[in-house]
């Protein structure tokens, strides 16, 4: 769901007809089905120009008439319903442990979702890059097989993504400046349709304000809750970047001066305290468990708390309070009205969640922590991945719409 604020703005665009057809766009996707006399009458513009952009849609494949009509005093009217049925939009999220990839229509329906597990680390960024390209061009090859034109990639990584797609820091994978939409392009042959790369927490959250159960809201938080943690922040209806493309490195935020030691280097921050690293802690021999063996440790955690094992629910509880310190940085900065916890947060949430709210609450200086929730994502972990999904959308639905008679790649 998307509201008006996050629609495109006039002063963005020179071309109007452009516009005006995401706007008719975005209004059938979101009252569907609807007929010709509801867009005018709900956009402002005239009849003629409302068939002549339905015409153009419906010619593009992006609207179709149903056959269905609305009964009312006067003639009925067909209705309009979104078609999309031949396009695709292509999502795939690298993490530390593992790649997902995922794929919609213009209706945001899934046609497909793939895990794998990835052993990030132990991977050269070539070797990385290479994986990750095999999953974008299998992903395109069933798109294709589908008859689906796919319009556009964009990919998730646990890091500082520059504007241009290059990957400046993703310390937890040991990339540093990876360019990896040049790279990910060349692989895929020049593929006809945009490969972007964003920070993982940015596409976290596209996902959550599209396709979430607080997709609606306006200013929404999303917290990734992977090996790094990230901010990706939705304010007034839009993503925030940031002066170079790197806000929202909230697991560097230090909550514990005298706290253990963080990937980055610095001690006490966020990510070392509140971490998956600090739930599933280390192994016998006092190394951080590897990748691999996150899900297992966690299944493991969730088992004892669940059992009610009081050295376990101490411990989760210290994380809560942890993360809770954290996101009332957030909440006196930016009073978002939703936090969304994302990845291996959500099944630790039930007991995280008592104990962050109640530092949430104590440490936010607007009654009732302004109003913010803290709540568990439902979107489960490819969230990243179809927010790359959604951002291809989102191009869409700026005004940037498939050509008629665009042969699939
Ligand atoms: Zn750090």
């Amino acid at each position: 769901m998307i509201t008006s604020t996050t629609g495109p703005q006039p002063a963005d665009f020179t071309d109007v007809r452009a516009t005006n057809l995401a706007v008719v766009l975005r209004f059938v996707r979101e009252n569907a089905p609807c007929s010709r006399a509801d867009i005018a009458a709900s956009t402002g513009l005239n009849k003629a120009t409302v068939s002549s952009l339905v015409a153009d849609l419906i010619d593009r494949r992006l609207v179709r008439e149903t056959g269905l009509t609305e009964n009312r005093v006067g003639r009925p009217a067909t209705m309009l319903v979104l078609d999309g049925s031949p396009y695709a939009a292509a999502g795939i999220e690298v993490n530390v442990d593992y790649l997902t990839a995922v794929a919609v229509d213009l209706s945001g329906r899934r046609l497909l979702s793939w895990r794998r597990s990835f052993q990030g680390p132990a991977a050269t960024p070539a070797q990385a890059v290479a994986e990750v390209a095999r999953l974008a061009r299998r992903a395109v090859a069933r798109m294709v097989k589908e008859e689906r034109q796919v319009l556009g990639l964009a990919v998730a990584v646990p890091g500082l993504v520059g504007v241009d797609g290059r990957v400046r820091l993703a310390p937890n994978l040991g990339w540093r400046d990876v360019d990896l939409a040049g790279d990910l392009a060349k692989a895929l042959r020049d593929p006809g349709f945009p490969v972007q790369v964003d920070n993982d927490a940015n596409l976290g959250a596209l996902a959550e304000h599209r396709f979430g159960p607080f997709g609606g809201i306006g200013n929404l938080v999303y917290l990734t809750g992977e090996v790094g943690v990230g901010a990706g922040v939705i304010l007034d209806g839009r993503l925030r970047r940031g002066g170079q493309g790197y806000s929202g490195e909230f697991g560097h935020i230090q909550i514990d001066p005298g706290g253990p030691e963080c990937r980055c280097g610095r001690v006490g921050c966020l990510e070392a305290v509140a971490g998956i690293g600090a739930v599933v802690g280390r192994d016998a021999q006092g190394a951080p468990v590897s990748p691999a063996e996150v899900e297992p440790e966690l299944d493991e955690v969730v088992r004892r708390a669940r059992a009610g094992d009081r050295a376990t629910l101490g411990m989760l509880a210290g994380v809560g309070g942890n993360l809770g310190r954290g996101v009332a940085v957030i909440a006196n900065l930016l009073n978002p009205e939703v936090v969304v916890l994302g990845g291996y947060y959500v099944p630790l949430a039930p007991w995280l969640l008592p104990a962050a709210e109640a530092e949430i609450r104590r440490r936010t200086i607007a009654p009732e922590a302004g109003g913010c929730r803290l709540v568990a994502s439902t979107l489960g972990y490819g969230a990243a991945a179809l927010g790359g999904a959604a951002r291809v959308l989102d191009s869409v639905d700026s005004g940037r719409l498939p050509h008629r008679g665009e042969a699939p790649p």
